[in-house]
């Protein structure tokens, strides 16, 4: 009997016990699609769907040493790097990516937790600048992460799309500002092959804050590329499946809601 191959995708990541966000809600979505989901630990945090209470950052040759004995093994299709947690930390990923041991990257740049605490430190914002981004094949910021990768104060679709601009010019093959912090519509901005497209999208869910939605998105634009998609596609269907989940979020806990697939969604 054959053994069956099947596609393999990464996310290096933290550890949310509450599991609306990191590595066990990234291992939800892949495994939504079907995919052989691994997962690289970057650090443990203490945190409930309410909010982020300690974050521990492992050392970087711990990540180093889960990322070194998985290339001996598996290479993954696509990568997604979400939590980094430390500029030490992104220096050992970056070099697994330019050896090209991560396949496509893209980024889910995280620097502080929708409820406002900090998951990276000081330097970290500036390894993703000049050691990931030129390396990935998309970055994921929010209107937060893009403000501040880039510093321009973004309030409009015209600066969002300056922002995008910038972080092209820092070598990202592809940038989508995801909307979701708008007031009004959640409009997302990709910009691939220099053009730049808006993605609209539905708010829904319910007045309740959300938990892990940069997470979810990121994870699922991952599955696509993994899957063959092209990346507007990949965008476009990753939008339409987080705007599902959210709407049929659930609140595991008494804090945020967490975007939930109920087994009668499709990818
Ligand atoms: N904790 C971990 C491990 C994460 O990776 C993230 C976001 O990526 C968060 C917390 C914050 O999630 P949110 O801002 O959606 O609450």
């Amino acid at each position: 009997m054959r053994t069956a191959e099947i596609i393999t995708v990464l996310s290096i990541a933290g550890l949310d016990p509450s599991a609306g966000a990191g590595l066990l809600a990234d291992a939800r979505v892949f495994s939504h699609y079907g995919l052989y989901g691994c997962g690289a630990l970057t650090a443990v945090t203490a945190q409930n769907t309410s909010g982020v209470c300690q974050v521990y950052p492992l050392d970087a040759e711990q990540v180093y040493a889960q990322l070194e004995s998985l290339s001996e093994d598996i290479r993954p299709v696509v990568t997604k790097i979400g939590m980094l947690a430390t500029a030490a930390i992104a220096i050992e990923v970056a070099g697994f990516a330019g050896d090209a041991h991560l396949g496509q990257v893209v980024i889910d740049p995280v620097l502080t937790s929708t409820s406002g605490a900090a998951l990276a430190d000081k330097g970290l914002r500036d390894i993703i600048i000049d050691r990931l981004i030129p390396d990935c094949s998309l970055i994921t910021p929010n209107l937060d992460e893009a403000k501040a990768l880039t510093g321009i104060d973004i309030g409009d679709m015209e600066t969002a799309g300056q922002a995008a601009r910038a972080i092209a010019d820092m070598g990202a093959a592809a940038v989508c500002v995801t909307g979701g912090h708008w007031q009004g519509r959640p409009t997302d901005l990709l910009l691939a092959d220099g053009e730049l497209l808006q993605i609209e999208g539905e708010r829904g869910g319910g007045n309740n804050p959300f938990h892990g939605t940069g997470c979810f998105f990121s994870a699922s634009v991952a599955a696509c590329l993994a899957q063959g998609s092209g990346l507007v596609d990949s965008v476009r269907q990753s939008k339409a499946l987080t705007a599902r989940a959210i709407g049929s979020s659930v609140r595991p806990g008494r804090g945020m809601n967490v975007p939930w697939l109920s087994k009668a969604l499709e990818p």
